[in-house]
């Protein structure tokens, strides 16, 4: 009966000449965030910027959901297919996804890629058993390495500096591809020797590992790290500072990305701006959500490791903000 109503209700207004735009503006719009395993920054910073959106809901009827992703490359790749309306993405999988360059060579550029604004530094973190004889990137030869799950920004990375130091898989004596949930209890439980992260910190996953089995990061600072560094924009050399985890009192050299969130030239200009509106104007509580976005600075957001065309969306909002000219 309902059904009948809806659908001649509908004829009628086919008939009549009604356009289907006011009825569709009723309609609330879903996005999905997709972000990174839950012991990441990603999944709790994409689950604040949908609650920040969700405040403001009657003034736009956007409904947001942060989902759990294998990270970076799987995000991109989601936002390439139309799965995804929002991801968070390192800056080098960023600019490489645009250009169609590094890992995404044989799939082209993804020209309706674009970025929306940065959010917090990621050093390529390496952690490794206190009882592994591994002070150095270097020492990982011939040790179990977990090297990343497929589709996370860590593998690629690791990849990355891998190619240029010359490096293998069969360089390790095994190389596993658990996820970041994961990893700190492999390397607790002598299942490998070390584990990779690029990741915000402090975060769960290294405080797991450092608490659990005494584990130490490990310094990544040869001359392939160096010539990353200067050859390619995206990488800047990084520290995680000593003290920051239990039982590793000095600092840590390596080199490290910047996690952006990135959508497509698809999604609406309305749905990016009123996203990026809510993050700007709550950006005090955004950064005390999690330790790792405490330093978040709103010129840098704009400014920092975006490789992509900014979304119009985003551009309106940053002008209107007095951030872009
Ligand atoms: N950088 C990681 C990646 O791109 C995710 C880190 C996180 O979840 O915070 O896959």
């Amino acid at each position: 009966m309902k059904l009948l109503a809806t659908a001649s209700a509908l004829a009628l207004g086919a008939a009549i000449g009604l356009s289907a735009a006011p009825a569709q503006a009723q309609q609330p719009t879903f996005i999905t965030i997709g972000t990174g395993g839950v012991t990441g920054v990603y999944y709790p910073a994409g689950g604040a910027i949908c609650r920040m959106l969700a405040r403001t809901r009657s003034e736009h009827g956007i409904r947001c959901g942060a989902e759990s992703t294998g990270g970076s490359v799987f995000n991109v790749n989601a936002l390439r297919s139309g799965e995804l309306e929002f991801g968070v993405a390192q800056s080098d999988v960023q600019f490489h996804a645009y250009n169609g360059s590094g890992r995404f060579t044989e799939q082209g550029p993804d020209e309706k890629l674009r970025a929306v604004f940065s959010i917090h530094p990621e050093p390529f973190t390496v952690v490794a058993r206190g009882d592994a004889g591994i002070t150095t990137f270097e020492d990982l030869k011939g040790k179990r390495v977990n090297v990343g799950n497929p589709g996370s920004g860590q593998r690629n990375t690791m990849e990355v500096l891998m190619d240029k130091m010359g490096w293998t898989m069969g360089d390790f004596s095994l190389a596993s591809e658990l996820q970041p949930a994961e990893q700190a209890q492999a390397l607790c439980d002598n299942n490998v020797d070390a584990i990779v992260y690029t990741v915000g910190h402090p975060n769960g996953s290294i405080q797991e590992a450092t608490t659990g089995c005494s584990a130490v990061l490990v310094t990544v600072d040869n001359d392939a790290v160096r010539a990353l560094v200067e050859e390619n924009p995206f990488y800047r050399m990084a520290t995680i500072p000593g003290g920051m985890y239990r039982g590793n009192a000095d600092d840590t050299t390596t080199f490290g990305v910047g996690a952006t969130i990135v959508t497509s030239a698809d999604v609406s200009d309305e749905v990016v701006y009123q996203l990026t509106k809510s993050v700007f104007e709550n950006l005090d509580q955004f950064r005390s959500l999690h330790p790792a976005l405490a330093n978040l600075d709103a010129q840098q957001m704009v400014q920092d490791g975006l490789s992509a065309p900014l979304h119009p969306g985003a551009q309106k909002y940053f002008r209107e903000a007095g951030l872009l000219n």
